[in-house]
């Protein structure tokens, strides 16, 4: 499956890069000119695309005009607004100090946000009988734990969290374990780095941004959860004006009921237009490439000596100091 692809993978590439452009703006202009004799409202009941997705991403790349055909053919009968073609999935978790904002927003006082000590020995890792401890000594005090955020890669120190143990924490303590994987988390798709993951079926949730390494435009997160009706639960609302059939069926998704605002973009065409055009064998090379680049980086660093890496790299960030 890891195997090495067969076309050199260069999406910087000039000509490629102008070529593909220009298709996609006859494209969207050829959209424009006839954009009268489309209907205003969805032709397709919820679910159409579903059948036709097939259940693995591509390992190589499809041609661009077969992405196009598939737009055409499967993604613009869906639309109900002309604007939604022009324009490229966020939920929100909470990490490292910054998780403390997080926090703020959903009315937890910052008093009641426990930021957890890591040592440098440890890699900078949690230390599940820590947490455990940390969670005890909450309910000693009257305080009942809710939330656990664990990240893979952590943005300051690279930390990686072990799952298992924490999710085993998570469990005992009932609380909601969120797995932040914004920037290792594409890197995942590569066999060598899955491991990191070990536990995930412990958690409720986990996210990861393609737009930090999977060459996705800003901004684009996934979010998986195991249960979403406690998040449904807390964001849907219904009034009147956007009430419709499929709402009131309850057969389609309302992405505004997992969410802050109402509207959204349409960030998941953009990711599903990567991932199309890439391919799984082109995307895991990518990563591959960077690790290999921070790894060479790395080495310069260690030969000299005004710098020191500060944590041992485990995917393409280097943490370094000068001594
Ligand atoms: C980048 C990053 C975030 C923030 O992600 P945004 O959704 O882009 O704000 C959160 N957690 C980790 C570990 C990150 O690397």
């Amino acid at each position: 499956m890891d195997s090495l692809p067969t076309e050199i993978f260069n999406p910087l590439e000039l000509n490629s890069f102008v070529g593909e452009s220009h298709a996609v703006l006859d494209f969207l202009s050829d959209y424009c000119k006839d954009v009268e004799s489309y209907p205003a409202q969805s032709q397709v009941i919820p679910g159409f695309l579903k059948k036709g997705c097939p259940d693995y991403a591509p390992n190589s790349l499809e041609l661009l005009e077969s992405i196009l055909d598939d737009v055409c053919n499967n993604i613009i009968p869906g639309l109900s607004l002309p604007s939604e073609i022009f324009n490229p999935l966020k939920l929100d978790s909470f990490f490292g100090e910054s998780h403390a904002k997080a926090t703020k927003l959903v009315g937890i006082l910052p008093l009641n946000f426990r930021p957890i000590t890591t040592l440098s020995s440890a890699e900078f890792a949690l230390s599940p009988s820590d947490v455990r401890m940390a969670m005890k000594q909450d309910l000693t005090n009257g305080l009942f734990p809710l939330f656990f955020c664990a990240t893979i890669d952590t943005t300051a120190a690279g930390a990686v969290n072990p799952l298992i143990g924490l999710g085993l924490v998570a469990r005992d303590y009932g609380m909601w374990l969120h797995v932040d994987a914004a920037y290792a988390g594409s890197a995942c798709i590569s066999p060598k780095f899955r491991p990191y993951l070990d536990g995930v079926e412990l958690c409720d949730s986990i996210s990861m941004n393609p737009h930090k390494w999977f060459h996705t435009n800003m901004d684009c997160r996934c979010l998986w959860l195991t249960d979403r009706r406690s998040l449904i639960e807390s964001l849907s609302t219904n009034p009147e004006f956007l009430k419709n059939k499929a709402s009131e069926s309850h057969d389609a998704v309302d992405f505004m009921d997992r969410q802050l605002t109402l509207s959204r973009r349409f960030r998941s065409i953009n990711l599903w237009v990567i991932i199309q055009r890439y391919g799984v064998a082109n995307l895991r090379n990518h990563v591959r490439k960077d690790v290999e680049l921070a790894k060479h980086f790395d080495g310069l660093i260690a030969t000299d000596c005004k710098f020191e890496v500060v944590v041992p790299r485990k995917f393409a960030l280097v943490g370094f100091r000068l001594d």
